[in-house]
């Protein structure tokens, strides 16, 4: 597990920590998670965010694009390989 700088998802919240990296953040920070001082005050378990926990029905609409489209494309890739051996084969 790795683990990368977080900022916390309240804009106005300046907060920042070291956390397990669950999103595979290569070069932005991820900021999917409130601090603790902030899911406090929320009402939300620190303990219990997950990446897609805190986002809004658009926001998630709009990760579930990119997902899906992530994983066409990988489709998509393995069949270009199996044609590829399928002909030296
Ligand atoms: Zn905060």
């Amino acid at each position: 597990m790795n683990y990368v700088m977080h900022f916390c998802r309240n804009k106005k919240c300046n907060n920042g920590w070291i956390d397990k990296d669950l999103t595979n953040a290569k070069v932005n920070p991820p900021d999917w998670k409130y601090c603790r001082e902030c899911a406090e005050k929320l009402g939300i378990d620190y303990d219990k965010q997950t990446p897609t926990s805190n986002l809004t029905p658009a926001e998630l609409e709009h990760r579930n694009k990119i997902v899906e489209r992530a994983l066409l494309a990988s489709k998509t890739r393995q069949q270009k390989i199996k044609s590829a051996s399928t002909v030296r084969g």
